[in-house]
Protein backbone atom coordinates (compact mmCIF):
# COMPACT_ATOMS: atom_id res chain seq x y z
CA UNK A 1 0.00 0.00 0.00
CA UNK A 2 1.51 3.33 -0.94
CA UNK A 3 2.37 5.28 2.24
CA UNK A 4 3.36 9.27 2.83
CA UNK A 5 5.44 10.43 5.53
CA UNK A 6 5.35 13.53 7.37
CA UNK A 7 3.26 15.17 4.36
CA UNK A 8 1.97 18.23 4.33
CA UNK A 9 -2.12 18.84 3.77
CA UNK A 10 -1.96 22.34 2.46
CA UNK A 11 -2.97 21.42 -1.06
CA UNK A 12 -5.48 18.39 0.75
CA UNK A 13 -8.12 21.07 2.24
CA UNK A 14 -10.58 23.42 0.80
CA UNK A 15 -9.15 26.12 3.48
CA UNK A 16 -5.59 25.75 2.48
CA UNK A 17 -4.18 25.90 5.54
CA UNK A 18 -1.19 23.91 6.66
CA UNK A 19 -1.26 20.92 8.70
CA UNK A 20 1.48 18.17 8.85
CA UNK A 21 0.36 14.53 9.07
CA UNK A 22 3.05 12.05 10.05
CA UNK A 23 1.55 9.41 8.17
CA UNK A 24 -0.96 9.25 5.11
CA UNK A 25 -2.32 5.38 4.00
CA UNK A 26 -3.76 5.49 1.08
CA UNK A 27 -5.67 2.48 0.39
CA UNK A 28 -6.42 1.21 -3.29
CA UNK A 29 -7.44 -2.34 -3.04
CA UNK A 30 -9.54 -4.58 -0.89
CA UNK A 31 -6.58 -6.55 0.29
CA UNK A 32 -4.65 -2.69 1.17
CA UNK A 33 -7.53 -2.56 3.52
CA UNK A 34 -7.24 -5.68 5.26
CA UNK A 35 -3.21 -4.61 6.08
CA UNK A 36 -4.65 -1.34 6.77
CA UNK A 37 -6.89 -2.34 9.54
CA UNK A 38 -3.84 -3.94 11.40
CA UNK A 39 -1.95 -0.87 11.26
CA UNK A 40 -4.83 1.36 12.35
CA UNK A 41 -3.37 3.57 15.38
CA UNK A 42 -5.73 4.58 18.32
CA UNK A 43 -6.64 7.55 16.31
CA UNK A 44 -7.04 8.76 12.55
CA UNK A 45 -8.73 10.45 9.83
CA UNK A 46 -10.58 9.26 6.55
CA UNK A 47 -9.84 12.21 3.91
CA UNK A 48 -11.72 12.20 0.88
CA UNK A 49 -11.12 15.88 -0.95
CA UNK A 50 -10.99 17.77 2.24
CA UNK A 51 -13.84 20.01 1.42
CA UNK A 52 -15.57 19.60 4.53
CA UNK A 53 -12.74 19.57 6.66
CA UNK A 54 -10.93 21.66 8.95
CA UNK A 55 -7.73 20.88 9.68
CA UNK A 56 -7.29 23.17 13.18
CA UNK A 57 -3.78 22.27 14.66
CA UNK A 58 -0.81 22.60 12.43
CA UNK A 59 -0.16 18.30 13.34
CA UNK A 60 -2.83 16.10 11.77
CA UNK A 61 -3.35 12.59 13.02
CA UNK A 62 -2.71 9.54 10.69
CA UNK A 63 -4.90 10.70 7.74
CA UNK A 64 -5.72 7.51 5.47
CA UNK A 65 -6.71 8.78 1.94
CA UNK A 66 -8.67 6.35 -0.28
CA UNK A 67 -7.63 5.62 -3.57
CA UNK A 68 -10.52 3.72 -5.54
CA UNK A 69 -11.60 4.70 -8.44
CA UNK A 70 -13.68 3.63 -11.25
CA UNK A 71 -17.79 4.12 -12.63
CA UNK A 72 -20.18 1.39 -14.08
CA UNK A 73 -23.45 1.44 -15.24
CA UNK A 74 -26.36 -1.20 -15.63
CA UNK A 75 -29.46 -0.67 -17.69
CA UNK A 76 -32.97 -2.44 -17.17
CA UNK A 77 -36.23 -1.60 -18.22
CA UNK A 78 -37.22 0.64 -15.41
CA UNK A 79 -33.81 2.65 -14.96
CA UNK A 80 -30.04 3.05 -14.34
CA UNK A 81 -27.90 1.31 -11.53
CA UNK A 82 -24.61 3.20 -11.47
CA UNK A 83 -21.85 2.26 -9.24
CA UNK A 84 -18.88 4.74 -8.66
CA UNK A 85 -15.97 3.81 -6.35
CA UNK A 86 -15.40 5.75 -3.28
CA UNK A 87 -12.17 8.46 -5.15
CA UNK A 88 -14.39 9.27 -7.64
CA UNK A 89 -15.33 13.29 -8.04
CA UNK A 90 -18.20 14.13 -7.48
CA UNK A 91 -19.43 16.81 -9.55
CA UNK A 92 -17.61 14.64 -12.80
CA UNK A 93 -20.03 11.67 -12.06
CA UNK A 94 -22.90 13.69 -12.21
CA UNK A 95 -21.80 15.00 -15.45
CA UNK A 96 -20.92 11.72 -16.70
CA UNK A 97 -24.85 10.42 -15.85
CA UNK A 98 -25.93 13.16 -17.50
CA UNK A 99 -24.12 13.36 -20.53
CA UNK A 100 -25.24 9.27 -21.05
CA UNK A 101 -28.95 10.70 -20.57
CA UNK A 102 -29.08 9.26 -16.63
CA UNK A 103 -31.04 11.77 -14.98
CA UNK A 104 -31.57 12.89 -11.46
CA UNK A 105 -28.25 14.28 -9.89
CA UNK A 106 -28.06 17.30 -11.54
CA UNK A 107 -29.53 19.06 -8.96
CA UNK A 108 -26.73 18.23 -6.68
CA UNK A 109 -23.88 19.37 -9.68
CA UNK A 110 -20.82 21.55 -8.63
CA UNK A 111 -21.01 20.11 -4.93
CA UNK A 112 -17.41 20.05 -4.22
CA UNK A 113 -15.61 16.54 -3.28
CA UNK A 114 -15.39 13.03 -3.65
CA UNK A 115 -18.11 10.03 -3.83
CA UNK A 116 -17.38 8.46 -0.93
CA UNK A 117 -17.87 11.70 1.08
CA UNK A 118 -20.59 11.97 -0.12
CA UNK A 119 -23.71 9.77 1.61
CA UNK A 120 -21.43 10.33 4.92
CA UNK A 121 -23.54 13.76 5.35
CA UNK A 122 -26.12 12.81 2.27
CA UNK A 123 -24.84 15.65 0.33
CA UNK A 124 -27.86 18.45 0.05
CA UNK A 125 -28.86 21.44 -2.48
CA UNK A 126 -31.45 22.63 -4.38
CA UNK A 127 -34.39 20.55 -3.24
CA UNK A 128 -32.49 17.19 -3.88
CA UNK A 129 -30.41 15.35 -0.88
CA UNK A 130 -28.32 11.88 -2.20
CA UNK A 131 -30.40 9.99 -0.01
CA UNK A 132 -33.29 9.64 -2.88
CA UNK A 133 -30.89 7.50 -5.32
CA UNK A 134 -28.42 6.16 -3.30
CA UNK A 135 -29.58 2.04 -3.31
CA UNK A 136 -26.60 1.12 -1.55
CA UNK A 137 -23.45 1.68 0.06
CA UNK A 138 -20.30 -0.52 0.00
CA UNK A 139 -18.23 -0.26 3.37
CA UNK A 140 -15.11 -1.54 4.07
CA UNK A 141 -15.04 -2.89 7.93
CA UNK A 142 -12.17 -2.77 9.81
CA UNK A 143 -13.25 -4.80 12.89
CA UNK A 144 -14.37 -8.01 10.47
CA UNK A 145 -11.99 -6.97 7.66
CA UNK A 146 -14.22 -7.27 5.14
CA UNK A 147 -16.70 -5.36 2.72
CA UNK A 148 -20.41 -4.94 3.46
CA UNK A 149 -23.51 -3.68 1.40
CA UNK A 150 -25.71 -0.84 3.40
CA UNK A 151 -29.03 -0.51 1.67
CA UNK A 152 -30.57 2.78 1.44
CA UNK A 153 -32.48 2.17 5.05
CA UNK A 154 -29.55 1.01 6.81
CA UNK A 155 -27.50 4.28 5.84
CA UNK A 156 -30.33 6.05 8.00
CA UNK A 157 -30.09 9.26 6.18
CA UNK A 158 -31.48 12.82 7.28
CA UNK A 159 -30.80 15.89 6.67
CA UNK A 160 -26.93 15.97 6.55
CA UNK A 161 -26.56 12.87 8.88
CA UNK A 162 -25.98 9.40 7.85
CA UNK A 163 -25.00 6.31 10.31
CA UNK A 164 -21.49 6.99 8.89
CA UNK A 165 -21.23 9.79 10.85
CA UNK A 166 -22.28 8.16 13.89
CA UNK A 167 -22.37 4.35 15.01
CA UNK A 168 -20.11 3.64 12.19
CA UNK A 169 -17.39 7.14 12.45
CA UNK A 170 -13.81 5.39 12.03
CA UNK A 171 -15.25 1.77 12.56
CA UNK A 172 -14.52 1.55 8.34
CA UNK A 173 -14.02 3.33 4.99
CA UNK A 174 -16.80 3.70 1.85
CA UNK A 175 -15.56 1.93 -0.62
CA UNK A 176 -18.08 2.57 -3.19
CA UNK A 177 -21.72 4.52 -3.84
CA UNK A 178 -24.47 3.11 -5.65
CA UNK A 179 -27.19 4.86 -7.42
CA UNK A 180 -30.28 3.92 -8.94
CA UNK A 181 -32.32 6.50 -11.54
CA UNK A 182 -35.56 5.78 -12.58
CA UNK A 183 -36.40 6.51 -16.58
CA UNK A 184 -39.59 7.96 -15.83
CA UNK A 185 -37.29 11.46 -14.55
CA UNK A 186 -38.95 14.27 -13.95
CA UNK A 187 -37.51 17.61 -12.69
CA UNK A 188 -36.80 19.07 -9.37
CA UNK A 189 -37.75 22.18 -9.21
CA UNK A 190 -39.24 22.91 -6.11
CA UNK A 191 -36.11 25.50 -5.16
CA UNK A 192 -36.31 28.83 -5.66
CA UNK A 193 -34.03 29.88 -8.80
CA UNK A 194 -35.47 26.72 -10.08
CA UNK A 195 -38.87 27.53 -10.46
CA UNK A 196 -39.03 29.49 -13.36
CA UNK A 197 -38.03 27.36 -15.91
CA UNK A 198 -40.40 25.14 -17.46
CA UNK A 199 -41.82 21.77 -16.24
CA UNK A 200 -40.89 20.25 -19.45
CA UNK A 201 -37.31 21.45 -19.67
CA UNK A 202 -34.69 18.97 -19.72
CA UNK A 203 -32.21 17.52 -17.46
CA UNK A 204 -28.97 19.07 -18.88
CA UNK A 205 -30.53 22.22 -18.58
CA UNK A 206 -31.16 22.50 -15.04
CA UNK A 207 -27.57 21.20 -14.60
CA UNK A 208 -26.50 24.32 -16.47
CA UNK A 209 -29.17 26.39 -14.14
CA UNK A 210 -27.68 24.99 -11.06
CA UNK A 211 -23.84 25.44 -12.09
CA UNK A 212 -25.03 28.92 -12.95
CA UNK A 213 -26.90 30.08 -9.66
CA UNK A 214 -23.81 28.27 -7.58
CA UNK A 215 -21.14 29.57 -9.45
CA UNK A 216 -23.09 32.89 -8.66
CA UNK A 217 -23.76 32.80 -5.29
CA UNK A 218 -20.90 30.94 -4.04
CA UNK A 219 -17.23 31.65 -3.57
CA UNK A 220 -15.25 29.33 -5.53
CA UNK A 221 -12.60 27.81 -3.05
CA UNK A 222 -9.70 28.14 -5.45
CA UNK A 223 -9.77 31.86 -5.92
CA UNK A 224 -11.18 31.99 -1.67
CA UNK A 225 -10.58 29.06 0.22
CA UNK A 226 -13.82 28.19 1.90
CA UNK A 227 -15.18 24.71 3.01
CA UNK A 228 -18.98 25.97 1.37
CA UNK A 229 -21.90 26.16 4.50
CA UNK A 230 -19.75 26.49 8.05
CA UNK A 231 -22.90 25.61 9.86
CA UNK A 232 -26.32 23.45 9.63
CA UNK A 233 -29.29 25.43 9.75
CA UNK A 234 -30.67 24.47 13.08
CA UNK A 235 -33.98 22.33 12.77
CA UNK A 236 -36.40 23.88 16.12
CA UNK A 237 -39.11 22.40 17.10
CA UNK A 238 -42.82 24.07 16.37
CA UNK A 239 -42.75 25.81 20.06
CA UNK A 240 -39.63 27.57 19.97
CA UNK A 241 -39.96 28.41 15.96
CA UNK A 242 -42.70 30.05 17.22
CA UNK A 243 -41.32 32.07 19.82
CA UNK A 244 -38.16 32.90 17.96
CA UNK A 245 -40.77 33.73 14.92
CA UNK A 246 -42.40 36.34 17.51
CA UNK A 247 -39.21 38.27 18.18
CA UNK A 248 -37.52 37.90 14.65
CA UNK A 249 -40.66 38.03 12.36
CA UNK A 250 -38.48 38.19 9.02
CA UNK A 251 -36.75 34.92 10.32
CA UNK A 252 -35.94 32.98 6.82
CA UNK A 253 -37.95 29.43 8.16
CA UNK A 254 -38.73 26.35 6.06
CA UNK A 255 -41.29 23.67 7.39
CA UNK A 256 -40.10 20.07 7.71
CA UNK A 257 -42.37 16.67 7.31
CA UNK A 258 -40.99 16.24 10.86
CA UNK A 259 -42.89 18.83 12.42
CA UNK A 260 -39.92 20.98 12.79
CA UNK A 261 -39.06 24.35 11.06
CA UNK A 262 -35.37 24.72 9.37
CA UNK A 263 -34.47 28.13 9.97
CA UNK A 264 -31.60 29.86 8.06
CA UNK A 265 -28.07 29.77 9.67
CA UNK A 266 -26.76 32.46 7.42
CA UNK A 267 -29.47 35.01 8.50
CA UNK A 268 -29.06 34.46 11.72
CA UNK A 269 -24.99 34.71 11.79
CA UNK A 270 -25.75 38.34 9.47
CA UNK A 271 -28.21 39.37 11.66
CA UNK A 272 -26.05 38.94 14.50
CA UNK A 273 -23.90 41.70 12.91
CA UNK A 274 -21.18 39.37 11.33
CA UNK A 275 -21.87 39.52 7.77
CA UNK A 276 -18.31 40.09 6.38
CA UNK A 277 -16.36 40.65 9.93
CA UNK A 278 -12.77 39.28 9.53
CA UNK A 279 -10.30 38.92 12.10
CA UNK A 280 -6.88 37.49 11.85
CA UNK A 281 -6.69 37.09 7.69
CA UNK A 282 -10.12 34.45 8.08
CA UNK A 283 -13.50 36.17 7.71
CA UNK A 284 -17.29 35.64 7.44
CA UNK A 285 -17.82 36.11 3.29
CA UNK A 286 -19.30 39.25 2.71
CA UNK A 287 -22.14 38.18 0.55
CA UNK A 288 -22.84 34.77 2.13
CA UNK A 289 -22.54 34.79 6.14
CA UNK A 290 -22.80 30.85 6.26
CA UNK A 291 -19.58 30.41 4.84
CA UNK A 292 -16.48 31.45 6.49
CA UNK A 293 -13.23 31.85 4.21
CA UNK A 294 -9.43 32.72 5.01
CA UNK A 295 -8.20 35.30 3.43
CA UNK A 296 -4.17 35.38 3.98
CA UNK A 297 -4.12 32.88 7.19
CA UNK A 298 -1.96 29.59 6.68
CA UNK A 299 -3.90 27.96 10.05
CA UNK A 300 -6.66 26.35 11.28
CA UNK A 301 -7.06 27.47 14.35
CA UNK A 302 -8.01 31.13 13.02
CA UNK A 303 -11.22 29.48 11.72
CA UNK A 304 -11.48 27.68 14.57
CA UNK A 305 -11.36 31.20 16.86
CA UNK A 306 -13.56 32.59 14.15
CA UNK A 307 -16.27 29.85 14.38
CA UNK A 308 -16.64 29.90 18.13
CA UNK A 309 -17.03 33.99 17.96
CA UNK A 310 -20.05 33.22 15.08
CA UNK A 311 -21.44 30.09 17.34
CA UNK A 312 -21.43 32.85 20.54
CA UNK A 313 -22.86 35.94 19.24
CA UNK A 314 -25.15 33.83 17.55
CA UNK A 315 -26.33 31.96 21.03
CA UNK A 316 -26.39 35.16 22.44
CA UNK A 317 -28.57 37.09 19.99
CA UNK A 318 -31.76 34.39 19.33
CA UNK A 319 -30.84 31.72 22.13
CA UNK A 320 -29.54 29.00 19.10
CA UNK A 321 -26.99 27.06 19.33
CA UNK A 322 -25.43 26.38 15.74
CA UNK A 323 -24.03 23.30 15.06
CA UNK A 324 -20.92 23.14 12.81
CA UNK A 325 -21.13 21.24 9.24
CA UNK A 326 -17.40 21.10 8.88
CA UNK A 327 -15.86 18.43 9.92
CA UNK A 328 -12.98 19.91 12.28
CA UNK A 329 -9.86 17.68 13.16
CA UNK A 330 -7.10 18.49 15.28
CA UNK A 331 -3.49 16.60 15.91
CA UNK A 332 -5.71 14.25 18.44
CA UNK A 333 -8.49 13.05 15.78
CA UNK A 334 -11.86 14.44 14.79
CA UNK A 335 -13.61 16.73 17.59
CA UNK A 336 -15.81 19.19 18.46
CA UNK A 337 -14.91 22.45 17.19
CA UNK A 338 -16.91 24.20 19.95
CA UNK A 339 -15.81 25.49 23.26
CA UNK A 340 -19.19 25.33 24.72
CA UNK A 341 -19.40 28.68 26.65
CA UNK A 342 -23.13 28.45 26.63
CA UNK A 343 -25.57 25.50 26.78
C1 LIG B 1 -17.93 25.77 -2.04
C2 LIG B 1 -18.56 24.59 -1.35
C3 LIG B 1 -19.91 24.32 -1.53
C4 LIG B 1 -20.51 23.23 -0.90
N1 LIG B 1 -21.84 22.99 -1.13
C5 LIG B 1 -22.44 21.94 -0.54
C6 LIG B 1 -23.82 21.66 -0.78
O1 LIG B 1 -24.49 22.36 -1.54
N2 LIG B 1 -24.38 20.60 -0.16
C7 LIG B 1 -23.67 19.78 0.67
O2 LIG B 1 -24.24 18.82 1.20
N3 LIG B 1 -22.36 20.01 0.91
C8 LIG B 1 -21.72 21.06 0.33
N4 LIG B 1 -20.40 21.31 0.58
C9 LIG B 1 -19.65 20.41 1.47
C10 LIG B 1 -18.83 19.33 0.71
O3 LIG B 1 -18.85 19.58 -0.66
C11 LIG B 1 -19.38 17.94 0.99
O4 LIG B 1 -19.39 17.68 2.36
C12 LIG B 1 -18.56 16.86 0.28
O5 LIG B 1 -19.19 15.60 0.43
C13 LIG B 1 -17.13 16.78 0.81
O6 LIG B 1 -16.41 15.80 0.09
P1 LIG B 1 -14.88 15.59 0.40
O7 LIG B 1 -14.42 14.40 -0.38
O8 LIG B 1 -14.12 16.84 0.14
O9 LIG B 1 -14.92 15.25 1.96
P2 LIG B 1 -13.85 15.44 3.10
O10 LIG B 1 -13.88 16.85 3.59
O11 LIG B 1 -12.54 14.91 2.68
O12 LIG B 1 -14.48 14.48 4.22
C14 LIG B 1 -15.77 14.77 4.73
C15 LIG B 1 -16.19 13.64 5.68
O13 LIG B 1 -16.30 12.42 4.95
C16 LIG B 1 -15.46 11.41 5.53
N5 LIG B 1 -15.00 10.58 4.41
C17 LIG B 1 -14.48 11.01 3.24
N6 LIG B 1 -14.28 9.96 2.42
C18 LIG B 1 -14.69 8.85 3.09
C19 LIG B 1 -14.73 7.45 2.79
N7 LIG B 1 -14.33 6.97 1.61
N8 LIG B 1 -15.18 6.60 3.73
C20 LIG B 1 -15.61 7.06 4.94
N9 LIG B 1 -15.57 8.36 5.29
C21 LIG B 1 -15.13 9.24 4.36
C22 LIG B 1 -14.37 12.18 6.23
O14 LIG B 1 -13.79 11.40 7.27
C23 LIG B 1 -15.17 13.36 6.77
O15 LIG B 1 -15.86 12.98 7.93
C24 LIG B 1 -19.76 22.39 -0.05
C25 LIG B 1 -18.38 22.65 0.13
C26 LIG B 1 -17.79 23.73 -0.51
C27 LIG B 1 -16.32 23.98 -0.34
Amino acid sequence: MKTLSNYSLKQNNSFAVDSISPLVYCPSSESDLQELADLLPASFYILGEGYNTLLVDSRAPVIIKPEFFGVSIRECDEGYTVSAAASENWHELVLHCISKGINGLENLALIPGSVGAAPIQNIGAYGVELSQYCSEVTWFDFDKQQLTQFTNDECKFSYRESIFKHGLKNKGLITQVTFFFTKKWKPNLSYAGLDDLPTNVSAQAVLNKVIEIRQSKLPDPNELPNAGSFFKNPLLNKADWLELKKLFPDVPSYPQASGHVKVAAGWLIQEAGLKGFEENGVGVHKNQALVLVNYTSNSGGSISTLANTVYNKVYEKFGIQLEPEVRAVFSTGESTLIRLSHG
